[in-house]
Formats: C-alpha cells, structure tokens, sequence
C-alpha cells in the first residue's frame, strides 16, 4: 500500500498551532467548515491584498477600487440567472445518509465521462445506475438528485416575508456592475476601465472542506474590465499575462502554478473564453485558484432589461455608442492564501543531520512580521523595547523575549519572519544588532541607526518583480 500522503494535514495543524487560523466558534464546539483568522493570518492576508492592489490597481492606469454593499436588491441575482441557476446537484447516500455533490461523485469515479456536459437527468441516471458508489460507506444507493440553492437568503426588517428576503452576494462582481455608469460619471474615465473589489462572498456550498480552501464564506479579489467589444482577445490576453506576473510575485513555485483553458463544454454560454490558474496542493492535486473569464456583454445587457437602465457607452470621439464587453480576473483571497502557506512551507534538514527546523519560504512583503526584535538577555530587555520601538511605525515587528534565542528563531522562521534582530551585551557599546535572515540562516552586525534602511533595502531585493 502506497503511504497516504498527509502533508496537507500536517500543514493545516502547523496553521492552526502557531496562530495564523483558528477553528470557527471554538468554545462552542465550533461551526462545521468555519475558520477564523488569527493575528499572524490577518498581516498575511493584508499583505496580500496589497499586493493586489499595488499590481491590479495602482500599476494598472485604467483600473479603479470600489467598495460595494454585501446585500444588494434581490433583483441583481434575478438578472443574473443566480435565484434561478445557482444551484448545486445534490444526493444523499440512502444508507449512511452522507451528503455529496452528484457531479462530484461523478468527476471522481467516472473519468470517462464528461460531467460538464451533462443535464440533470442524465447525471441522475448515471449516480442511480450504480457506477457510483457512497465514498464513506461503499454502498451505491443514493436520493434522486435535489437543487440545492447556493445563495444566503435572508431578511431586511422585521418580518420574514417574501417581499423582504435578501441574499448575501455568491460574488462581489455584481456590485462592480450595478456601479459601471456611476464610476464613468464620477471618474469622468473613457473605455477601457478596469473597475476592482476586494470583499466577501457567501456561497451556502453543500461540500466545504480542505480547510480554507472551500468555506461558506470568503473573499474574493475581482475585476471587471470594460472595453470596446472586439478587443476581447487583446484584453484577455493583457490579463492572462498580468495574473501571470502576480503569481510570479507571489514567489509561488513554477511547477505547482498552471494555467487550464476551459474546453469548448465547460465554458459558460456567454463566455468565448476561459482560462483558470490552478496550483498543485499537497494531497488534494490541482485546484483552482483563480479565473479569468470573457464575459462578453452578458452581464450590463441582463442588467439593463431588468432595471431598464441605460448602462450603454458614447464615445465621446468616434461618436458610437455600444454595450461594452468585460474580461473579468477573479481570485480567490482564502485559496490564494491558503497555496502560499502550502508553498513555503517546509521541514527542513539542518546540518548536523539531526536536527530539523519548521521554516515558511514566504516572500519577505507576504511574511506576516517582517523582524522580530529580541534582547539576548532580560536584562536588555528595555534597550531592545528601544530599538522594537523605533522600527515598529514602519515595519510589521514583534517583540519577543520568552525562551532561548535558538528557540525563538525557530519560532520565528516557523511562521515566516525573515530576520530577526537581537540585542545582545556589545550592542550596548557599539550601537549595533545582530541580524539573522530566515532562509540563509546567516547573521551580521548592522548599525542600529541603519536597521530600517537595511530592512527596506533587503525587502526592495528580495521583490519579485
Ligand atoms: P469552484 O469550481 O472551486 O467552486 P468557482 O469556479 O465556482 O470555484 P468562481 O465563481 O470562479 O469559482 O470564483 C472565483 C474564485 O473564488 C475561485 O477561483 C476561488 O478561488 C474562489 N472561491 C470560489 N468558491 C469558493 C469557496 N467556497 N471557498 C473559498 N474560495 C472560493
């Protein structure tokens, strides 16, 4: 028997002991699938976002941020096809009445067959016709398959009524379209226009799991980029390459990052073209990470029979006036994150052999602390508080003073810091700290008066990009 591969597991308790993640509503005996983010997990994900934001909006001169609402008028996922379509293919199996997705059950036992081009009937005969079986009990009889709505519905006021039931948005791109013509009003911006969102996203999904990397509820990173339609191709291709140079930054390894264009079958009925980045997780294989889609001008047109809007485009020049179409980016913040947490994690052999270290490879702008200041002995600890003070405003710093300093660079290179500044009995009289880079392990003497333009200096190096 081949050993069962559980790096995935192993890193997911590293996450949680150390602080990045904790388990949802602990005390409570927790929530199935919910996660909270500890105070390491909230720099990592700032950072990140960022990054984005630096490379998806500052260094992109079309694009723009905006912010919208979670709860939008329910007619928006009307126009969208969400309230009808945005379901989930669901069976019970009838003898340990575990739940599954058909489609995925499908996809896991019947390579053969081509899931995303099956309707409804035909995927229920073939989950009925014992090609399948229940993966926790073995056995092969399941429910008719059921829909399963995905969307949070809920209530504003006071009653429970029809009239007021509310969802919580399955995705931030349609607050980005609803705004289209306030963002041209207000900018006073012409075609191309890239309009940017980072917020949450709430999908009631029948099967979360693997950690972070399917919740109820996420964040996501979306563009949607307004141009003039026949340029489709140029844009998408400009984007492919932008998200290419994003992953790169990341610092995430080359061969565990692909891009997948979606086939002909797969791609959605308004969408000429597909492509996903995925990354290749440790037990679980290739998941997707990110989507870039052309959406044509599906989205404004549904949006302008149902609100009877005028959402369309004059240029101001040529004098045409058009519905413009979108190439849309779309990431995925948790799953983003949870890829970088995978990568740079790594038990590393030290030199004697015997020894080991915990150490996370994180690019220095991702890592959650840049320095970790630390008095050699509690008798410095005051000195050490001086230099920890000084670099904190620019830097995300921390101050340790528990354990041995072998232990607490261990710790430190466990959660990623890449140097750790030391205080030590010369410091004193030279005015100078010692510091020890996380991946080389080497140390040098810096003057303390030049510690932030060392650390701006080496985080400048180590960029990607
Ligand atoms: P999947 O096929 O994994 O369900 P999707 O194709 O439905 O994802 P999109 O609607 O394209 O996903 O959403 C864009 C991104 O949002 C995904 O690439 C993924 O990173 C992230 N995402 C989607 N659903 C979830 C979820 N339930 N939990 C965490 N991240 C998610």
């Amino acid at each position: 028997m081949p050993e069962k591969d559980d790096t995935f597991e192993k890193i997911t308790t590293h996450l949680i002991t150390s602080g990045f993640v904790y388990p949802g509503s602990e005390i409570y005996g927790g929530l199935s699938n919910s996660w909270d983010y500890g105070p390491l997990g909230v720099l990592l994900k700032n950072h990140l976002k960022d990054l984005w934001l630096r490379h998806f909006v500052r260094e992109i001169e079309y694009n723009v941020q905006i912010d919208p609402a979670i709860i939008m008028n329910p007619k928006v996922w009307e126009a969208t096809g969400h309230v009808a379509n945005f379901h989930d293919p669901l069976v019970d199996c009838k003898y340990c009445h575990s739940r599954f997705r058909a489609d995925d059950l499908v996809k896991e036992q019947c390579p053969d067959i081509d899931v995303d081009g099956l309707d409804q009937k035909a995927l229920n005969e073939i989950v009925q016709s014992g090609r399948v079986v229940c993966p926790k009990c073995g056995k092969s009889q399941f429910t008719e398959i059921r829909q399963f709505q995905m969307m949070f519905k809920t209530f504003i006021g006071v009653t429970e009524e029809k009239s007021s039931a509310v969802y919580l948005r399955p995705e931030t791109a349609q607050g980005i379209f609803v705004n289209f013509k306030n963002v041209l009003r207000t900018t006073r911006r012409k075609l191309p226009i890239g309009i940017c969102d980072i917020g949450k996203a709430f999908r009631n999904e029948i099967t979360p799991g693997n950690f972070t990397f399917r919740t109820r509820e996420f964040e996501q990173m979306e563009i949607e980029f307004f141009f003039k339609p026949g340029e489709d191709e140029k844009w998408f291709a400009f984007y492919k390459e932008n998200c290419r140079q994003f992953v790169e930054r990341l610092g995430l390894r080359p061969d565990h990052v692909r891009f997948r264009n979606h086939e002909k079958e797969e791609l959605a009925f308004y969408s000429s073209a597909t492509t996903d980045i995925e990354y290749l997780f440790p037990s679980l294989g290739w998941g997707e990470l990110m989507g870039i889609a052309c959406r044509g001008d599906y989205d404004l047109k549904r949006h302008m029979e149902k609100s009877s809007q005028d959402l369309t485009y004059l240029d101001s020049e040529t004098h045409e006036k058009y519905v413009p179409h979108v190439v849309e980016p779309s990431f995925g913040l948790d799953r983003l994150m949870l890829a970088l947490l995978m990568d740079s994690y790594e038990v590393e052999k030290l030199e004697d052999g015997k020894d080991e270290r915990i150490v996370m490879h994180l690019a220095y702008e991702l890592a959650p602390y840049t320095a970790a200041v630390m008095p050699l002995s509690n008798a410095l600890k005051e000195e050490a508080l001086e230099v920890f003070r000084m670099i904190h405003p620019e830097f995300d710093a921390i101050f340790d003073t528990t354990g041995s300093i072998g232990k607490r660079y261990r710790r430190e290179d466990a959660i990623g810091t890449p140097f750790c500044v030391t205080y030590d009995f010369d410091s004193k009289n030279d005015h100078m700290v010692t510091i020890r880079e996380r991946d080389s392990m080497k140390q040098e003497r810096v003057a303390i008066d030049n510690l932030a333009d060392y650390l701006h200096d080496k985080m400048r190096k180590d960029r990607r990009l």
